[in-house]
């Protein structure tokens, strides 16, 4: 893969391999913003400027973190997902036309998963960066050796629950969505944190009897896996995390992003986790919700989908508002009970 020459922001997965194609460093706002330490900071930002309290943390995280990024890194082109990711998305996009000197695009995951109309997205999404879905399709080719890596940390993850850390499998798959900016150095980091689990697997050196959860819904805002580890349990499936990472093979990128669940609806993106859910056997699912997002909502269909599926696997389901450093009293102890009971 050739060196970048500008930087693509955006505000959800989408097909990365084009960005890299086109010669352009792909940077997922969202990464940036939760990773930052000062992320609380961002969200007070944001509502100095004039978003609403009542406005999802993660659309404030990544209107301030564009703000900065156009300085910093820089940023050439802005990307906004709506159809299949947040009607939020759609605002933000206008709000970061009027900083002016930035270009924009918006970026739909056709709703009815037609081979033709996602096609032609792609294409589409070529043309605007000026490459070819050809030059992307070499880019997922010379990418494959990288998500394989990343489904063998998943496999591992849930195959010997405790050996990786529930935060760790999340790390290394959520990162997936622009691959930390550099897809070369970030497959040499999933290799070696792969490598190791290995061998400490042959060594056997790791908690064995800690309660497999899955974790399901966006990424979370804060830090909850530790937690869950000290109180013996350990996430062993993120749902869309996995996602972002793309495991499988596929023909081509149409393929591979119809195959992807987080953009379509929430009874196909259900119906696919439930299938991981049985495979690893999880005790319990944690359900995390955004607060002020569309997506709670999802929490009625997974709970009816659960029961039509005889899926018989406690649910809690978790709110996060803003980023904070650690879990607050109530988020405790509703998690620390839910695990008692497994
Ligand atoms: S959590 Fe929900 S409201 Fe917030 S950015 Fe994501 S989809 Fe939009």
């Amino acid at each position: 893969m050739s060196r970048a020459v500008g930087t693509v922001a955006f505000t959800t997965t989408i097909p990365v391999e084009v960005i890299i194609a086109a010669g352009y460093r792909p940077v997922d706002l969202n990464n940036v913003f939760v990773s930052s330490p000062d992320a609380p900071l961002l969200v007070e930002r944001a509502e100095m400027s004039g978003f609403p309290r009542s406005c999802c943390a993660w659309i404030k995280g990544i209107f301030e973190s564009f703000r900065r990024g156009r300085d910093t890194l820089p940023i050439d082109v802005f990307v906004a997902v709506t159809e299949g990711d947040c009607s939020n998305a759609k605002v933000l996009k206008e709000l970061i036309d009027l900083e002016r000197g930035v270009k924009s695009y918006l970026f739909p995951f056709p709703q009815d998963r037609s081979p033709d109309a996602m096609r032609s997205e792609i294409e589409k999404f070529a043309a605007f960066l000026g490459t070819t879905v050809a030059a992307a399709e070499k880019v997922r080719h010379d990418l494959r050796p990288l998500r394989r890596s990343l489904e063998r940390l998943d496999d591992l993850s849930w195959r010997h629950p405790g050996l990786v850390k529930g935060v760790e499998n999340h790390r290394m798959l959520v990162s997936a969505s622009d691959f930390n900016g550099d897809p070369v150095a970030f497959r040499a980091d999933v290799e070696r944190l792969v490598a190791e689990k290995e061998t400490i697997l042959k060594s056997g050196g790791y908690p064995n009897n800690l309660k497999p959860l899955a974790y399901l819904g966006v990424p979370p805002i804060f830090d909850l896996y530790s937690f869950l580890e000290e109180k013996g349990a350990v996430v062993v499936f993120n749902e869309i995390q996995r996602e972002f990472a793309m495991p499988g093979e596929f023909p081509d990128l149409t393929a591979q992003y119809l195959a992807y669940s987080y953009p379509y609806s929430a009874e196909y993106r259900f119906s696919k986790a439930i299938k991981e859910l049985r495979r690893r056997k999880v005790a319990g699912i944690i359900h995390y919700v955004q607060s002020f997002c569309h997506r709670q909502i999802e929490d009625i269909i997974l709970r009816r989908m659960a029961v039509e599926a005889n899926l018989d696997i406690p649910i809690i389901t978790i709110e996060g508002d803003k980023p904070q450093k650690e879990l607050d009293g109530r988020q405790r102890t509703r998690l620390e009970a839910f695990i008692e009971t497994l």
